[in-house]
């Protein structure tokens, strides 16, 4: 992965036509932690890499995973510094990440894991240095203990040093939804930039998990959507006359499946679907195409067989760097990442204003906050791409790194 994300960003530092030192400033982290917690006789190793500052306190998510590396950390805090600038948060990239399956260890170890893991770093992390946030395997528990942690070691409020906290101590109203909300209001905006009218618009949604879901949700609330195929790890269920997005989120968080809810009454909206493997929602005859289940899942092999004319990157690289150039070639617009999942960062950047400001916003305010951000930057990188004939990834990462240059050279 750190190779990859290596390779993007000197193919845009070309395509921009930066210098080579400026592109090494660019790929190197600047601290690099990497230690090992020990809790009722294991041992787990641990990572924070911390990658630019330039433009702000480090801002990243700490995963739980039993395979966790040092680079995949580095490729991960490398992304998170180049979303930050691409949606102009004041904010720096960073990533931790805790070798353990949360499901193996009882729930006191896991807490003592959490808080050895901010012993380690306390002299590292703060909220001028680095903010981290939940990320795969974390949640609202695990950043209440590190904050407390942070407290009791520094005797400061442990709030403005973490994000993604309970709402009770200090967490973001709207946090839960922010990705699927933020990746909405990315395609509603591209398609306005693309005069798309009132024209239907057939969508499939790959993953109907914590993102997916908030994006299902809100399709009903756009009358030109129409979700024809959804997909977990179990199948994709397609159905030509549609399918009825709120039953869809029901079912699935009811029944655990989309094979086991698809005779549910309402869900499909003339009660006629076909039920596919799970690898068939990238190739059904959509207009919009969601990603919100894993990365690299449109790759070399399948780009061909994506009929879709937008993709919207809701998880992590989901369309892998070799099949870019195909879809690019046959006019298939990705809207990238970097830009459509960040509304996770961005209400964590409100969250972390609101701490600090001892405020407690409500939800539609932080709502208008996230998709003003949202908003402005598919603006940004459109016009980027326009003004260098790129695509919309390379435009995205372009607008962040000169960002991060000018920041550093000012
Ligand atoms: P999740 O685990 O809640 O949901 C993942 C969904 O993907 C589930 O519905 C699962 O059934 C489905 N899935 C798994 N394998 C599949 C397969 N082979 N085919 C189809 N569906 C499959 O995870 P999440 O929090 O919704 O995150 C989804 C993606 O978005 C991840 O890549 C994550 O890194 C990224 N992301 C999440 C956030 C956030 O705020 N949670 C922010 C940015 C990026």
């Amino acid at each position: 992965m750190l190779k990859s994300v290596q390779q993007l960003i000197r193919k845009t530092g070309q395509a921009i036509g930066l210098s080579a030192s400026d592109i090494e400033y660019l790929l190197t982290p600047e601290h690099k932690h990497q230690f090992e917690i020990e809790v009722a006789d294991k041992k787990y190793p641990a990572f924070r890499v911390q990658h630019n500052s330039v433009r702000g306190p480090y801002k990243g998510g700490i995963r739980y995973h039993p395979h966790v590396s040092l680079d995949d950390a580095q490729a991960l805090a490398t992304l998170m510094s180049f979303k930050t600038a691409a949606v102009d948060l004041p904010l720096g990239g960073g990533k931790g990440e805790v070798g353990v399956n949360p499901k193996e260890v009882s729930e006191q170890e896991l807490e003592e894991i959490s808080r050895e893991y901010v012993r380690h770093l306390v002299d590292h992390i703060g909220p001028d240095k680095d903010i981290p946030a939940p990320d795969v395997n974390t949640n609202a528990k695990i950043m209440d203990w590190m904050a407390d942690e942070y407290g009791k070691l520094t005797g400061q409020t442990g709030k403005t040093a973490f994000t993604g906290k309970s709402i009770a101590n200090g967490g973001s109203e709207g946090r839960e939804g922010a990705t699927g909300r933020g990746g909405m209001v990315a395609l509603q905006e591209l398609l306005k930039l693309h005069k798309a009218g009132d024209e239907p618009l057939r969508v499939a949604v790959q993953g109907v998990g914590n993102v997916g879901s908030f994006f299902v949700d809100l399709i009903q609330e756009d009358s030109r959507l129409q979700l024809v195929a959804a997909s977990d790890s179990s199948s994709t269920v397609v159905a030509e006359s549609g399918l009825d997005p709120k039953e869809v989120v029901k079912a699935k968080q009811q029944r655990g499946s989309l094979k086991e809810s698809v005779y549910v009454t309402g869900l499909v909206n003339d009660g006629k679907a076909q039920v596919l493997a799970p690898e068939e929602i990238v190739k059904q005859r959509v207009d919009i195409l969601v990603l919100a289940a894993l990365g690299g899942v449109v790759h070399a092999e399948n780009q061909a067989h994506v009929e879709a004319r937008y993709i919207l990157e809701l998880a992590n690289g989901p369309v892998d760097d070799e099949a870019f150039p195909g879809l690019y070639d046959r006019g298939v617009i990705v809207i990238p990442d970097i830009i459509a999942n960040a509304g996770g960062v961005i209400v964590s950047y409100l969250e972390w204003q609101q701490n600090l400001k001892d405020e407690h916003w409500d939800e539609e305010r932080v709502n208008n906050e996230l998709d003003r951000y949202i908003k402005t930057a598919v603006n940004t990188i459109y016009q980027e791409s326009e003004k260098r004939g790129l695509d919309l990834k390379l435009a995205a990462l372009a607008v962040g790194m000169e960002r991060i240059l000018a920041a550093r050279s000012s």
